[in-house]
């Protein structure tokens, strides 16, 4: 039996937990919040191995330029002479391109279905009632240039054997009746799948609590002990923490502590924003991504989620309310009558996805500190590929070999 701490309480570091605890380590998780507004709780709850394209793809560079110049945009970098952001710039451009998106393809959906099989199981657990459902997810388009994006995808899709069906506008509205619809039609991707993302991190904390997982909220790690090539303490509200083996699974915040161990991981925060609205008569019963918009809606128990836009930049707290008036008004323009007011933005949810430059995570020993496992950067995707990297964390912490082959996501790789 050996003492891990895992410093961050995210869905990686609760994964993590989840897969140790169950083999009989002593476990502690440190976070510095209160773990329940961490990116894992706000996010749109899906589950989508049909996600096999990284960010760092062809065309971004060029959508990306443009969609600085609208306030509204989803997407948006914030120009700064940083040396982070140069750096983390230039990674991306060398990975935007059709090569690397071909070589991703296939790791980022075996960790993604793997995924998917892991919550199924998950979900089996008494207690752990998460409201996972099996329905897919809509990608809706309006324009022919998005029909022709997607019918690409789905080409690629369909050859990673992926389960999908293309629909027109009719056959969308048979599988919700109650939706009006303004689009020229839609992927069902079926592979894919939905939750309640506070529910899944509510249930993990308590389970972990049961098993003899120590918690503990309000614990930032401010300070490393580092010796003989490995990380030997690490201090939290004036405690010192020692164990066999660490994790780091500080979501975006990841750099600032990596540089504390005298480590590197290259990582942007991407903001996104949430906010929650009725599901009044469940209009909405499979979650819809709107392709040209680049909108997430999710229903979850009684209510719908409505996510989107990523912010590229320096942390901060603002709630951009521009943006968010470009999630709302995407939504009457792909459902007619899908009612959605404006939230107020203290009813605004924001995230910080932690983006790594080529949009793979990064799952892995670290070469300077022996002892220490780097399990990051999962992006957009952080919910879905969560307990993967926490059962092949564990599975690389106890000296098994992973279920998967994870060269494509070592942390040294940049
Ligand atoms: C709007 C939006 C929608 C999204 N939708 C989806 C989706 O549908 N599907 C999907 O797969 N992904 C989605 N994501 C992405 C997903 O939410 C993230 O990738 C994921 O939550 C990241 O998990 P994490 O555990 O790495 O980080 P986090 O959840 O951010 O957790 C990191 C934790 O580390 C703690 N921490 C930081 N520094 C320290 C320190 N020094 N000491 C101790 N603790 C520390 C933080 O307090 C935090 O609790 C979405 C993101 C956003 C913003």
């Amino acid at each position: 039996m050996s003492d891990i701490v895992i410093i961050g309480g995210g869905i990686v570091g609760l994964s993590t937990a989840y897969y140790l605890s169950n083999e009989g380590h002593r476990v502690t998780v440190l976070d510095k919040g209160e773990i329940s507004g961490n990116c894992s709780y706000g996010n749109a709850g899906m589950i989508v191995p049909s996600h096999f394209v990284p960010l760092a793809s062809p065309g971004m560079i060029s959508k990306g330029i443009r969609w600085m110049f609208n306030s509204k945009s989803p997407f948006y970098v914030r120009p700064s002479f940083s040396r982070e952001l140069i750096g983390w710039g230039l990674q991306f451009i060398k990975h935007a391109n059709a090569r690397h998106v071909k070589e991703a393809a296939i790791p980022l959906r075996d960790l993604s279905l793997l995924s998917h099989q892991l919550y199924t199981s998950m979900a089996e657990k008494p207690g752990f009632n998460f409201g996972l459902q099996h329905r897919g997810i809509l990608a809706f388009y309006k324009t022919e240039k998005a029909a022709e994006e997607e019918a690409h995808l789905v080409k690629d899709a369909a050859a990673l054997g992926l389960d999908m069906a293309v629909l027109n506008a009719a056959e969308c509205k048979a599988l919700q009746p109650g939706l009006e619809l303004n689009v020229l039609g839609a992927v069902h991707y079926r592979c894919d799948a939905h939750l309640s993302p506070m529910a899944l991190m509510d249930a993990l904390q308590a389970y972990l609590r049961q098993k003899g997982v120590t918690i503990l909220p309000n614990h930032e790690a401010v300070r490393m002990v580092t010796g003989n090539g490995t990380l030997q303490a690490v201090e939290a509200n004036g405690q010192i923490f020692r164990a066999d083996q660490f994790v780091l699974a500080t979501g975006s915040w990841s750099p600032g502590v990596a540089r504390k161990m005298g480590i590197k991981v290259p990582l942007l925060p991407g903001k996104g924003y949430s906010f929650m609205r009725p599901n009044t008569g469940g209009i909405v019963q499979i979650p819809a991504l709107l392709c040209e918009a680049r909108v997430a809606i999710t229903p979850m128990q009684d209510r719908i989620r409505y996510g989107g836009t990523m912010e590229l930049g320096r942390m901060n707290e603002k709630v951009n309310m521009n943006r968010v008036e470009g999630i709302v008004s995407a939504i009457p323009e792909y459902f007619p009558n899908l009612e959605v007011q404006m939230p107020a933005a203290s009813e605004v949810w924001h995230g910080y996805r932690p983006s790594s430059p080529d949009g793979l995570p990064m799952i892995g020993f670290s070469n300077k500190l022996k002892n220490l496992i780097v399990a990051t950067g999962h992006g957009m995707m952080g919910l879905s590929l969560g307990p993967a990297t926490g059962l092949l964390v564990s599975q690389l912490l106890t000296g098994q070999k992973p279920d998967i082959n994870l060269s494509p996501f070592s942390p040294e790789r940049f």
